[in-house]
């Protein structure tokens, strides 16, 4: 079934990676061991498990380096965060782990187009969220609520949605789709290339609404007690923030996680049903 080369190919290139991601601030050591697990997963387990980890590695890419990018725009601002922007394991699972079970059920379900259609809905969803968290703050006028559009927000809010930032969305999902379909998954799994494209930028989409309509609703909102900023931190300008609204347990790893459960379920269930 699974082929002991691959395994060490798999375990070879997934620990360069993890410990280059790590020696480059891009994941602490939690981090670098989450990603590491979900990579193996993701590579050894599937047939063509290689195709599976690009479409991941392609996110992975994406996002470090909009975590990078970010951090010294912060960092220019006196905005930077401890750790050189390092992410954690919290926020590597909460965006992979998703797709790394999807990655595992597989081998009890060989071959099964559902399972891969959430896998794909899943890491559409986490870079679709990636993009848009930044490109969207790049929108000319400030954010309007996902709840209630007449409301507009200040620009970086949870929940918060606008039309540059809707697009950037649609686009990080379409990018999954596309890598997806050059690497010939579709005729893998006996798909048109447009219902792959369609079925995982919708799922994308669908997400990261869901995404947006947690962050507008139920998710942990403070106000800094030193800046006075709005925050999806416990902790800004080390110290503890004031509890605004929403739930302490509901952070941001948590919404994130929600949103890639959804992202992959909406694409199941248009397999299922489709
Ligand atoms: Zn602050």
């Amino acid at each position: 079934m699974i082929d002991p080369a691959i395994v060490l190919i798999a375990g070879a290139i997934c620990a360069a990676l993890a410990v280059g991601a790590w020696r480059a601030h891009i994941l602490d050591e939690g981090g670098a061991i989450s990603a590491f697990l979900i990579g193996f997963v993701t590579f050894a387990i599937p047939r063509d498990g290689w195709k599976w980890f690009v479409v991941l590695l392609v996110f992975l890419s994406i996002s470090s380096y909009m975590t990078h990018y970010k951090y010294q725009a912060k960092r220019k601002k006196g905005f930077a965060q401890e750790k050189g922007g390092a992410r954690g394991w919290p926020n590597v699972t909460a965006n992979g782990v998703v797709a790394g079970l999807l990655a595992l059920m597989i081998f009890f379900f060989p071959g099964d187009p559902i399972i891969l259609a959430a896998f794909l809905g899943a890491v559409a969803t986490a870079n679709a969220d990636t993009l848009a968290t930044e490109i969207g703050l790049l929108n000319p006028s400030d954010p309007r609520l996902i709840t209630d559009l007449r409301r507009v927000v200040p620009a970086g809010t949870s929940g918060g949605i606008s039309i540059l930032g809707e697009l950037a969305t649609l686009f990080g999902a379409l990018v999954i789709g596309i890598v997806a379909g050059l690497l010939g998954m579709t005729a893998d799994f006996g798909w048109p290339f447009a219902v792959l494209i369609a079925t995982t930028m919708i799922a994308g989409f669908v997400g990261c609404s869901v995404d947006s309509i947690i962050g507008a609703t139920v998710q942990g909102i403070y106000k800094c007690s030193i800046c006075g900023k709005i925050t999806e931190n416990r902790r800004h300008c080390g110290a503890s923030s004031i509890p605004l609204r929403g739930h302490r347990i509901i952070d941001n790893n948590v919404v994130n996680l929600l949103a890639t459960i959804s992202g992959a379920a909406f694409a199941a269930l248009v397999l299922v049903f489709g």
